[in-house]
């Protein structure tokens, strides 16, 4: 009986928080979030706060912004970059699809701003999706989608240098750009290369650990040991901290094939602990785990 009563009171509880609780935790939790203001070189700097890692360009064409975190952070957002520039944002890049990244699109697009995007972000975004963490992420309206986008590369002329947005495959998600300004040499990598350990892969959308190796890979040769990375979470890099990231996913993915080829179920896989010495051994470690070995037959 008692036990009856704690599991109804339990799903109850849950069933509240589902409804609830989200919206106002969310709230809560972005009145507390600061824009913190780092400069990367010459007029690019980084903005973070709660989401994924913002890129700015400024000068005499304008502001050029690669990613834009959540709605509610629109107006810190824009208040960090008045404090650089009076200029307005004329381009938001979407290093993908993903809602850390491009939240505050429909706010950006309202202001008049060009949402640019890889062809597969903007289809994503048209529709609503669900993560391979199980995240449902609702579709934009018209006014936040990209108004322009492009398949494997094109080339932006842009407060005095070529700003080049490639897709260099399909990893992280099926739609990923990175943005690199040329002159300045400093690119923004989106969520391909992140400084949290075992990187979030969205096998729902066509991430998958071999493109993601493989799309460092062509990364790396697009960029030398001046370039300044701004990662698509966490700190400035550069070119050998995305070489020992690519070296991690190289010594896993090692690991779950062998463990394949052995025929080893999911428990017997994750028994090797095939991320030891780069991941803890908890749930998510288990789960990320598990998805990428799930990816090979
Ligand atoms: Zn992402």
């Amino acid at each position: 009986m008692i036990q009856k009563n704690n599991s109804n009171n339990r799903s109850n509880l849950a069933l509240l928080a589902f409804l609830v609780l989200p919206s106002l935790l969310i709230a809560q939790d972005f009145d507390a979030v600061q824009i913190t203001t780092i400069p990367v070189r010459d007029n690019i700097y980084m903005l973070q706060g709660s989401g994924g890692n913002i890129g700015v360009s400024i000068g005499a064409d304008g502001t050029l912004i690669i990613d834009d975190q959540f709605a509610p952070l629109t107006g810190k957002i824009t208040a960090a970059i008045a404090a650089l520039t009076d200029k307005p944002v004329t381009f938001v890049f979407n290093s993908h699809f993903h809602y850390d990244h491009t939240d505050s699109n429909e706010n950006f697009g309202r202001a008049g701003a060009y949402i640019v995007a890889q062809d597969n972000s903007r289809k994503r975004m048209e529709t609503t999706q669900v993560l391979a963490n199980g995240r449902v992420q609702e579709a934009y309206d018209e006014v936040g989608l990209p108004k322009i986008t492009f398949f494997d590369a094109m080339r932006f002329y842009f407060n005095g240098e070529p700003v080049d947005v490639v897709n260099t495959g399909s990893g992280h998600t099926d739609g990923d750009a990175q943005i690199y300004f040329r002159e300045a040499n400093v690119i923004h990598t989106g969520d391909m290369f992140v400084r949290y350990g075992l990187p979030f892969i969205d096998q729902n959308n066509g991430g998958n650990l071999d493109g993601m190796i493989d799309a460092l890979m062509n990364l790396a040769s697009l960029i030398d040991d001046d370039t300044i990375i701004i990662p698509g979470h966490g700190q400035l890099s550069t070119r050998n901290d995305l070489l020992d990231y690519r070296a991690m996913l190289v010594v896993v993915r090692g690991n779950l094939v062998r463990s394949k080829v052995q025929g080893l179920s999911v428990a017997e896989m994750l028994a090797t602990e095939p991320a030891t010495g780069y991941a803890p051994a908890n749930a998510g470690t288990a789960d990320w785990l598990t998805r990428a070995y799930n990816e090979y037959r």
